[in-house]
């Protein structure tokens, strides 16, 4: 899949501080990248300097094989970390002159911002002025603003952090739906929900460097260690456990059931299959449960960030 966005050994400094260590990133074309990493990791930095608002002080940037330069701009939808409206301007009157802004017609601009207030609800708050809105509410009408235009490449940093979990849901079932309508979205987040539902490629960024990076099914199989999850029905529960013990590497799980259980989680060496411990554990009792453990995003993010101390 060819790349839309790729950086190239980024590099900024803010005086003797370096915000951003050659961090190279590559974005394919359609796909929802999530730019992860703790408070104050670099990942505002990257995004002001893909959006040409601040300059790298080493690598280069390139849209869709071109280098970087003002004329992108208009190809871009960005939603900054620091929501800022006219507090005193009306809604509507805001939304359409942003809308303007970013070239369209205010014929064109009134039907889309209609069509999207529409789909949120909130046409009632036309004449409201954006300060009797609170922030959540603000950042919807930022987040219409920042799509309406349909770039190719949309940038949201920290999308979900002024929401409420159903508004952030919201916004999360709409960042898919443009994906699938075929932008290319990048979002920031230092929170690991909905991380899972939404990207299918991340970037890991810590203190400045990037330490992982890669499509979310890959880096879930480089990080997954061949160990499951079983509940067995056994009337002989000690018996079983030491057994099991002698043969493999077993540990108790912990897990809901409605019934009694042996559970287990069960890590198995690269020469034995799943298929091997499962026929030699239904032997034993009846095998209720057999899940592989695959660790979540949160995990590995917890994992790596760790061990990078
Ligand atoms: P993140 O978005 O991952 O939380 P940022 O990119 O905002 O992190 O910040 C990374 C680091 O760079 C932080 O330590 C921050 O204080 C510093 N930084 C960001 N912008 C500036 C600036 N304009 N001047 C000085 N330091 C800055
Ligand atoms: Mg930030």
């Amino acid at each position: 899949m060819a790349n839309l966005l790729e950086v190239k050994q980024a590099t900024k400094r803010f005086g003797a501080f370096t915000a951003l260590q050659g961090v190279s990133i590559q974005v394919p074309k359609g796909s929802i990248f999530g730019l992860l990493g703790p408070n104050g990791a670099g990942k505002t930095t990257l995004i002001r300097i893909i959006n040409q608002i601040t300059l790298p002080d080493e690598g280069s940037v390139y849209l869709d094989n071109e280098l970087l330069k003002p004329q992108h701009i208009k190809d871009i939808g960005y939603l900054p970390e620091e929501r800022g409206l006219y507090k005193s301007m009306k809604v509507g009157e805001q939304a359409l002159y942003l809308a303007q802004l970013k070239g369209l017609s205010k014929k064109e601009a009134k039907e889309r911002l209609k069509y999207w207030f529409d789909k949120f609800e909130i046409t009632h708050w036309w004449d409201k002025k954006i300060q009797e809105l609170s922030k959540g509410m603000a950042q919807k009408v930022q987040f219409i603003v920042t799509v309406l235009h349909r770039p190719k490449l949309l940038i949201f940093d920290e999308p979900f952090s002024g929401f409420d979990p159903i508004n952030a849901n919201v916004i999360k079932d709409e960042i898919l739906q443009l994906r699938d309508e075929g932008a290319t979205v990048i979002f920031s987040t230092h929170r690991m929900e909905s991380v899972e539902e939404l990207c299918d490629h991340i970037a890991l960024i810590n203190k400045s460097r990037k330490i992982l990076e890669g499509k979310v099914s890959d880096v879930k199989r480089e990080f997954k260690s061949n160990t499951f999850e079983v509940g067995l029905l056994t009337n002989n529960t000690n018996g079983l456990y030491d057994t099991l013990n002698d043969k493999f590497d077993v540990v108790p799980a912990d897990f809901r059931t409605i019934d009694e259980q042996l559970k287990l989680k069960i890590t198995l060496d690269q020469n034995t299959s799943s298929n091997q411990l499962l026929a030699y554990l239904s032997e034993k009792a009846e095998v209720v449960r057999f899940n592989e453990v695959i660790p979540s995003i949160n995990e590995i993010f917890i994992k790596t960030i760790t061990e990078n101390e």
